[in-house]
């Protein structure tokens, strides 16, 4: 779903009383005054990084009041059914809350005189409208234009051969800096591209660069891409992948999708994802391995070329003698299927020397390596 930028003249009318609602606004730059044109009574001025006419989108009634430019304003427009659909994934809770606060915000608005209470009920329902994620809408817009500015970088994380302790690999991580947040968590911002198509643009885009840095390093060194479950679901998505592979003469098996136990949520057709892959000649990873709620059947059913094992294990291998002893059957079962095995934040050589007795395969961490950029991978391996 795309974004619409609006831009309005001072003294212009950006709706009236009465228009339908079709969509809310964000202030991206400007000043708004929010009126009732009968009473001549002005409500509210709104400034940057605020948000108006989201009441009748809410309940799908007419705008209750009109809205001007005071200024020259930009405005970020968000339609009717983002903001529904993104109400009706929100907590029950929430929902009845936005309801009901609407519903009494306007009982006070004009036509049913205006209460003292006015501001601290809008405070309300602006809080509450922000629980029920709209402020999200302003950081969506933001990531879309960060990938289009190509502001998401690609870093790469060493994964180790455990028994020789060299380098086999890395790991593809995504980053963004944003202009006045600063660094924002991978974990926060996948987590909004996920609940939007915008993933399939950052993996589009960390495939190509994981690609082209394939084609500069040795052949021995693979590279792992996280694939979220909205790429399982694009049907041309493996076959992108496959024709930038092709371009570059990579042999596929460099290339490690790594899936978390979570996304399964079809075991017939992550199946066939899965043996499509491998058809292809992409192993497979099985992510954050053991955290998930599957169980063994998963195991059973999914033939992954590599477990990963999540690092809940072994930052408390140490702390907590019952992680060692699941590590250890993890490894035993891991060689009994012949499945690859990788521990995750590997910090120090403790924990090194301990899963190296083990048999685990390959090591990601601290103790290797920090996630780096394209330029330091290349002194790293040339
Ligand atoms: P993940 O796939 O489990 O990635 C490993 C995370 O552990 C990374 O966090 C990495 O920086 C961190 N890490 C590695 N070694 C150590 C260590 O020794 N100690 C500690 N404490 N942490 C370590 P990061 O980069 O913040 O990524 C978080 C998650 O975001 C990833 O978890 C992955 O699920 C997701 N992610 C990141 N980039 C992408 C992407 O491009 N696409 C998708 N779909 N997901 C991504
Ligand atoms: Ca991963
Ligand atoms: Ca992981």
């Amino acid at each position: 779903m795309t974004y619409h930028i609006q831009q309005f003249k001072q003294g212009e009318i950006i709706f009236h009383g009465g228009d339908s609602s079709d969509c809310a606004y964000i202030i991206e730059a400007g000043q708004v005054e929010i009126f009732s044109a009968n009473k001549g009574t002005i409500f509210d001025i709104l400034h940057e990084g605020e948000l108006f006419g989201e009441m009748g989108v809410l309940d799908q009634s007419p705008r209750s009041t009109s809205a001007r430019a005071v200024t020259p304003v930009t405005l970020l427009e968000v339609k009717t059914q983002q903001i529904t659909n993104r109400l009706s994934e929100s907590d029950p809770i929430v929902k009845a809350l936005v309801g009901v606060l609407l519903k009494r915000l306007r009982s006070m608005l004009p036509g049913h005189g205006l209460g003292t209470e006015k501001n601290s009920l809008l405070d309300q329902v602006a809080s509450v409208i922000e629980q029920a994620g709209l402020s999200k809408f302003k950081l969506e817009s933001e990531l879309r234009s960060a990938i289009n500015a190509g502001d998401i970088q690609t870093v790469f994380q060493p994964i180790n051969d455990i028994p020789s302790n060299e380098l086999a690999g890395f790991e593809a991580l995504s980053r963004w800096t944003h202009p006045h947040r600063g660094f924002i968590s991978p974990v926060e911002f996948i987590a909004l591209a996920e609940e939007t198509d915008l993933i399939i643009e950052v993996g589009d885009l960390v495939f190509t660069r994981a690609i082209d840095l394939l084609s500069k390093l040795p052949e021995h060194v693979f590279i792992n891409i996280n694939v979220s479950s909205k790429q399982l679901d694009d049907e041309q998505f493996l076959n992108r992948v496959l024709k930038k592979v092709k371009a570059n003469n990579i042999n596929p098996s460099r290339l490690k999708l790594e899936i978390t136990e979570t996304m399964v949520v079809d075991f017939k057709l992550a199946k066939k994802w899965l043996e499509k892959c491998q058809k292809i000649g992409f192993p497979v990873c099985a992510d954050d391995f053991g955290t998930g709620h599957s169980g063994m059947e998963q195991l059973v059913e999914l033939n992954f070329d590599v477990l990963k094992v999540d690092q809940v294990f072994i930052r408390n291998m140490f702390k907590n003698k019952r992680y060692q002893t699941i590590l250890n059957s993890i490894a035993t079962m891991a060689k009994d299927l012949e499945t690859k095995l990788v521990a995750e934040g590997i910090e120090n050589d403790q924990e090194y020397q301990t899963l190296k007795k083990l048999g685990f395969d390959y090591g990601q961490g601290y103790f290797f390596g920090k996630p780096m950029s394209v330029e330091d991978v290349l002194k790293l391996t040339n």
